[in-house]
């Protein structure tokens, strides 16, 4: 069958990727691309960065304005809601009934914030992070003096904490764990951002178990299992994701923490493809499969499953990376670090620009760089070509990084 067709569910990055990619490739049939926001696609890094700050307009962050839909044929319906997928009829329902046709349909619903499960977390100044509509709330209550109490020390916690505290805010951040980042970086970058935030003013609480907000309609104190009460004006909650898998699953797709899908973006179904924050892949370079949550991932991925649409497939297996901007520091991390058994640290952190290397049986498996881009740039190649490395070469500053590279 001629692909006349292609839907595809989520207006976010990755959604947005296949569309456009589909037209840099050649395609002519029609794309349909289905959001449940109000917004044109947009980039969600600098929603608790730049556009938190109010440093950074809506229009700043969209990654196709109106004329680039047009020119490319996009049509773009936002505030819809697909609400199932009927794979034997190749159609897929929206919220308001409307039923679609698709020849081929890309999955890129994105994931949604894990609510806090305690009583109390619907509370009007309780919030998450997540979308454009979500900052601008938060952003309404942002005044200077004001009691931020901010629950998960994540990229997003951190990030948040850091422009709360430019905005005159007072900021405490409550960590479960015993240190923050602890599920993605080694304790020595746990140590530092910890540090840096105390002398920017947080407050870091750590192994501190929310186990409710206290108040009615509006919280005004986040209890502890301990029993102690934290005073709030504003509550944000940034406790990771929990993928978008559900109308697959309805739809009977092969799903397993993400949709399951091979190394096209193909999922279970052969005329239906996932990409982004919300697919499963296998990667060969792991020898496992992934969820990948970051842009640089729903971008490659998205890529791949718009080759592979118009029938040109080309396997994807990235070497994931991502970025943290906190102050004037920029974390940048190549690789997963799970199961590292070394750590080598390259330039000093009281200098606040140096990085850290991850290694397993003498091979680089993984890099953080905090403000130290070349070595992040090096590090990308290193982790890629699966160098093996001396510890002492790598904590030497002197030795060019490149120098370890196969010739
Ligand atoms: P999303 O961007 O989540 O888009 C999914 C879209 O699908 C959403 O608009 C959703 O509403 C829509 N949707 C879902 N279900 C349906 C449905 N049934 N019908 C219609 N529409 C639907 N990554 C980095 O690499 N670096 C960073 O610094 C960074 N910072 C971040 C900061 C924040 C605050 C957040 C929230 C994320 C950040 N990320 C960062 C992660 C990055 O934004 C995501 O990995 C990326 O957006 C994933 O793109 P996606 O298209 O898969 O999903």
């Amino acid at each position: 069958m001629s692909m006349k067709n292609v839907l595809i569910i989520g207006g976010g990055q990755a959604g947005a990727t296949v569309a456009q990619d589909l037209r840099k490739r050649g395609y002519e049939g029609d794309i349909t691309l289905i959001g449940e926001e109000a917004q044109l696609p947009y980039r969600r890094p600098p929603l608790s960065k730049a556009y938190l700050a109010g440093e950074a307009s809506i229009e700043s962050l969209q990654v196709m304005k109106a004329p680039i839909l047009e020119k490319n044929r996009i049509d773009l319906r936002t505030d819809s809601r697909v609400s199932s997928i009927r794979p034997a009829e190749h159609q897929v329902e929206l919220a308001d009934g409307q039923v679609l046709s698709y020849d081929k349909l890309v999955l890129c619903t994105g994931g949604r914030a894990r609510p806090l499960p305690v009583a109390g977390a619907d509370a009007d100044n309780v919030f998450e992070l997540r979308s454009i509509k979500d900052v601008d709330a938060i952003r309404a209550e942002c005044t200077e003096g004001r009691h931020l109490v901010i629950i998960g020390g994540g990229f997003i916690g951190l990030e948040v904490a850091a422009v709360a505290r430019k905005l005159g805010l007072n900021v405490t951040v409550l960590e479960g764990l015993p240190r923050v980042l602890a599920r993605v970086t080694a304790p020595q970058i746990s140590t530092f951002f910890e540090q840096v935030h105390r002398e920017a003013g947080v407050q870091i609480r750590t192994d501190a178990s929310v186990s409710g907000l206290v108040g009615s309609p509006r919280v005004s104190h986040v209890l502890l299992r301990d029993g102690e009460q934290i005073p709030a004006d504003l509550v944000i909650v940034g406790i990771g994701l929990i993928a978008n898998t559900e109308l697959a699953a309805n739809a009977g797709l092969a799903v397993d923490n993400g949709i399951v899908v091979n190394e096209f973006g193909q999922t279970s179904d052969p005329d239906i493809y996932a990409a982004g924050d919300c697919s499963n892949l296998p990667s060969a370079f792991y020898g496992r499969r992934v969820r990948l949550e970051s842009v640089n991932n729903a971008m490659e991925q998205a890529r791949c499953v718009a080759a592979a649409l118009i029938g040109n497939p080309q396997p994807y297996d990235p070497v994931p990376w991502f970025w943290s901007d906190q102050y004037d520091l920029k974390l940048q991390m190549v690789g997963l670090s799970a199961g590292y058994d070394t750590c080598v640290l390259r330039g000093d952190p009281a200098t606040r620009s140096f990085s850290l290397f991850y290694l397993r049986d003498g091979e680089i498996i993984a890099a953080d760089a905090v403000s130290q881009p070349k070595d992040f740039m090096a590090a990308k190649k290193l982790v890629a070509a699966r160098v093996r490395a001396e510890a002492a070469t790598l904590a030497d500053p002197s030795i060019p990084l490149t120098d370890l590279l196969p010739a």
